[in-house]
């Protein structure tokens, strides 16, 4: 009998079911295939995982029909999806999902297309006689046939399509019947690959020459690899330094040995130019598989790739499941992205699947980037992933100096506007010249922190380590998004006792206002989650900034991403501040991510750049670092940082977020956080909570968290056992529970 796991992602079915294999379908079931099943009086469709020979079920009940006879996965794959269930505490089905191909599940399945075609019956010589014999009295009928012949000589075995056939042709499908009557041509579906348009970016498809550093880099992981030496690397380059060509090398070695590679990237839609230096370099041979794609392409290039059609796969986070045969290279480019995270479950994290899927097929997997993770970059230091560096860009120019302005002495020049002078000079300069400008803000709308004009003070919980987060009813107060500790706002500065502790927060909309009031003449956009929501819209403004039709852009972290405008000589950051206190224990990786990043943009064209930094804490360690290029000194300081406070990659973390309607999750939460405390006993973890989430209203729905620390194990396992405690409050209300182990940040 064959074991099922059927497609009901609810709790209470997450296990084996068992199922009789009828005589008609005994020689086809195999595991991975998709089936049809009854299931408590309806018919789901559901997974084959196995087979067993006895069950204690008294009355099985037969498998209905086989819905994908090619299977979706292997055992290799099954046990890929086993190994993510224990990792992120998910559901089986919810695993299996993640190794079907996209869009072949759910109500709407695409399945592959089929349209109607036409194919030659009759051999060659009688073919040929037949075209001759007509060509007078039926030239349309003459003109199928010479096409069918055509396609046939050219080795081509496959129908041609009706539609193609008459658009080649003009033959009406009475010429096609007139010729089927005789035995000629028959009718036959022809399978269509519906493939996505390649982006319209042009790339040097031949090999560039690799600079001596690049050289250096890439002996050294391929004569480890050669060795077999298997630890993952970590591929640290600075911006422009030439990491695409080491990965190019490095899958054209990965092909020559016959295997397979897998390319991730963070987002496909932001970094055309990657899926086009792949596919240029290696023609016909890279299928892309991105949330950008209609859902019939996404199903034809996985559909490639399990057929072996495809040997290198370029896709993002999802991607990391894709079918590639013989798998011989993983590479995760720009690792320490959060968007490589998951944020539904399974909450899984790329980088993490990338290493165990490398791990088990014995490939090699790198890791890339110019600001890894810490997590990474511990790893390195460890000696468990080996480290190596890309110091120099490869056009051979200096990284642009990064400047940073101290606000607190604007403030006391009697500045108050949030551009400092320094600023305002070198915007007015940059259009003076006819340059653009960049000018970034923090995510838009997020909750504001106090923080003194004078000093630069900023009010954090002392017991978590982040930063208060201020508001302003029903009267003003302080709240510690993590343990929930309440505080009055302070009258006066804790650090300098000035009276200048304000709530801070900027949006780009008021940017954009202001610079328009200080310079009427030029053209500003903004860009954000607000302006660029609209698909295509992105690239719009992209294209308007390229043609040179915008004079300044202001805009969110997003727009750092595949940021390369030649004529960008002047990139701003407003307020470091606003990234270095969202009250999250990552807050100051990402501002030195951020801030080594866009110092990377500046400058790119002819013109050396100019970043600007502006920020009421200059001394801090992470603005300190970037402004000097100096990671090893950041991430001396923020290793120390987490393990002071108990953080990852220290520390494991699982947050257990509750969400549902207004005014019925506060109590939900305080439940979870029952169950978790009574299951916590004698296991060595701390429980934080529960609190209401930093970002509490999401999309109309309130949030409230619970924060379980420990080490190894047991943050999971007490989440685990806490699972069973509080099922019964799920879905009561419209309540929701998720687990999310190793969160990439806490908001
Ligand atoms: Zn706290
Ligand atoms: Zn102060
Ligand atoms: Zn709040």
């Amino acid at each position: 009998m064959a074991e099922v796991i059927v497609d009901v992602p609810v709790p209470g079915v997450d296990r084996v079911f068992h199922y009789l294999v009828p005589e008609t379908l005994a020689a086809r079931v195999r595991v991975g295939q998709r089936v049809l099943v009854p299931f408590g009086g309806r018919r789901v469709e559901g997974y084959v995982v196995g087979f067993a020979a006895e069950t204690n079920v008294s009355r099985l009940k037969p498998l209905l029909a086989i819905r994908s006879e090619d299977p979706f996965f292997d055992t290799d794959g099954l046990a890929l999806a086993q190994w993510l269930c224990e990792r992120y505490l998910c559901l089986r089905v919810e695993a299996l999902r993640c190794l079907a191909p996209p869009g072949a599940t759910g109500p709407e399945a695409v399945r592959a297309r089929l349209v109607p075609g036409w194919r030659l019956t009759a051999d060659e010589a009688t073919a040929r006689a037949a075209m001759e014999e007509l060509l007078a009295r039926a030239p349309k009928q003459a003109a199928v046939l010479a096409l069918l012949l055509q396609a046939a000589a050219g080795g081509d075995t496959r129908p041609l399509p009706a539609a193609e056939i008459r658009r080649r042709t003009g033959a009406p499908s009475s010429s096609l019947k007139a010729l089927a009557q005789r035995g000629l041509v028959q009718p036959e579906a022809v399978r269509i690959e519906r493939e996505p348009a390649a982006p319209r970016v042009h790339e040097p498809a031949a090999p560039l020459t690799l600079t001596a550093e690049q050289e250096a880099a890439l002996a050294a992981i391929t004569s480890a690899r050669r060795e077999g030496d298997l630890r993952p690397v970590l591929l640290q380059g600075v911006t422009g330094s030439g990491k695409t060509e080491i990965y190019l090398r490095l899958v054209a070695e990965t092909l020559a040995a016959g295997r397979g590679a897998l390319v991730l990237v963070p987002e496909i839609a932001l970094t055309p130019q990657t899926f086009a230096r792949f596919s240029a370099r290696f023609p016909g041979q890279v299928a892309v598989l991105h949330s950008g794609l209609g859902a019939g392409e996404r199903f034809d290039q996985w559909e490639r790739v399990a057929r072996g059609h495809a040997p290198i796969v370029v896709g993002a986070r999802s991607a990391v499941f894709a079918p590639v045969r013989d798998l011989g290279l993983v590479i995760v480019d720009e690792e320490h992205e959060t968007s490589y995270k998951q944020e539904e479950s399974p909450r899984y994290h790329a980088r993490e699947v990338a290493l165990e899927r490398a791990r088990r097929a014995g490939a090699l997997c790198v890791l890339g980037s110019a600001t890894p993770s810490l997590e990474s970059y511990v790893q390195a230091r460890a000696g468990r992933f080996r480290l190596v560096r890309l110091t120099r860009r490869v056009d051979g120019r200096e990284l642009p100096p990064v400047e940073v302005v101290d606000m607190r002495a604007e403030m006391v020049a009697g500045n108050r506007s949030i551009f400092s002078r320094r600023l305002t000079e070198a915007l007015r300069e940059c259009l003076a010249r006819g340059r653009q400008a960049v000018l970034f803000l923090n995510r838009r709308g997020f909750s504001q922190f106090m923080l003194c004009r004078e000093c630069g003070h900023v009010v954090r919980c002392p017991d978590c380590a982040v930063s208060y987060t201020y508001h302003a009813a029903p009267t003003e107060h302080l709240r510690c998004h993590y343990c929930d500790g309440l505080h009055p706002v302070p009258a006066r500065c804790p650090q300098c006792g000035g009276p200048y502790l304000r709530p801070f927060g900027a949006g780009t909309q008021r940017v954009e206002t202001l610079v328009q009031e200080l310079f009427p003449h030029a053209r500003v956009r903004r860009m954000d989650l607000d302006t660029t929501a609209r698909k295509g819209s992105h690239t719009a403004l992209f294209e308007a900034v390229r043609r040179g039709d915008v004079d300044v852009i202001v805009g969110t972290q997003m727009v750092a991403k595949g940021l390369d405008f030649p004529n960008v000589t002047l990139v701003g950051v407003v307020a470091a501040d606003s990234t270095l206190h969202v009250p999250d224990f990552r807050a100051a990786e990402r501002t030195f991510q951020l801030l080594t990043q866009v110092g990377g943009r500046a400058g790119r064209g002819a013109d050396p750049g100019r970043v600007i930094v502006q920020t009421y804490q200059p001394n801090h360690y992470s603005i300190v670092a970037a402004r000097a290029y100096d990671d090893e000194g950041f991430y001396r300081r923020e290793a120390a940082y987490r393990q002071a406070g108990g953080y990852p990659p220290f520390t494991a973390l699982v947050r257990i977020l509750i969400s549902g309607p207004e005014g019925v999750v506060a109590e939900a939460a305080k439940a979870v956080a029952q169950a978790v405390r009574q299951c916590a006993v004698g296991v060595d973890v701390t429980v934080s909570g529960p609190a209401p989430a930093p970002l509490q209203r999401l999309r109309g729905r309130e949030r409230w968290h619970v924060i379980i620390k420990g080490q190894g194990d047991g943050p999971r396992q007490v989440a685990m056992a806490a699972r069973e405690m509080w099922r019964p409050l799920l879905g009561r209300g419209g309540v929701s529970v998720a687990i999310d182990v190793d969160p990439v940040s806490l908001l």
